[in-house]
């Protein structure tokens, strides 16, 4: 039985548009699923069996996304997506890892996904570690918040939780980029997108904070 609701609709996004227009599509795409989320009017489309069947042989996702293994951040219930249609990579932070760089370079190397979200959120349990530096961690712990440490050093001390969480998202989208030559070519193509967004616990709202630009390298003979 096919699945009822607009699957049709749901491809629009790169069915209709040029590569360059693609990722500002995809976005919308999401950013209406996420309405329907706030709204209380979500469809859960893609759930079922069928669906997941159906994407069996091949996974054509619209979108990546790099979020916080937060249990109180679940991506596809976010957007009201389901089986196939987001890349989804997480960890505790939303850390750029090499195994999430290299991750979303698949997503985008390979499965042509046009899009990439790092969202970040409030009350994240590991940037609150890195502003607690009296706290006992295992050595894999401290290597992760250590970072965030680093991190959050640059933007001097005394930063409230809030404020540690939201430049983390920004940064975390900007390393994301910064760490890979088929992520800024991509970018620089205007075949790719990565968009920071602040996901509030209060709220269940995401922030949209910007996307990320590619640091313009000069090739041999530029001025
Ligand atoms: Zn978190």
């Amino acid at each position: 039985m096919a699945e009822a609701g607009n699957d049709s609709d749901r491809l629009d996004p790169l069915s209709h548009h040029e590569p360059e227009e693609r990722p500002a599509a995809v976005l919308t795409w999401l950013q209406q699923g996420h309405e329907r989320f706030l709204q209380g009017h979500s469809l859960h489309p893609h759930s079922t069996r069928e669906r997941m069947q159906a994407v069996i042989e091949g996974q054509h996702p619209l979108a990546a996304v790099l979020g916080c293994a937060d249990s109180r951040v679940p991506v596809e219930l976010l957007f009201d997506s389901g089986f196939g249609d987001l890349f989804v990579v997480r960890n505790a932070g939303t850390m750029s890892t090499t195994a999430a760089i290299a991750s979303l370079e698949y997503a985008v190397g390979h499965l042509d996904v046009p899009l990439i979200v790092v969202l970040g959120h409030e009350g994240c349990g590991a940037v609150s570690a890195a502003l607690h530096p009296e706290l006992l961690l295992t050595p894999s712990l401290s290597q992760v918040v250590g970072q965030l440490r680093m991190e959050l050093l640059q933007y001097g001390d005394h930063r409230s939780l809030e404020e540690s969480c939201r430049r983390h998202t920004l940064s975390a989208a900007g390393n994301l980029v910064h760490s890979s030559v088929l992520l800024t070519d991509r970018l620089r193509a205007g075949h790719l997108a990565v968009v920071a967004g602040y996901y509030d616990l209060h709220s269940s709202r995401i922030e949209w904070m910007g996307d990320v630009t590619p640091v313009r390298y000069r090739g041999a003979g530029e001025r």
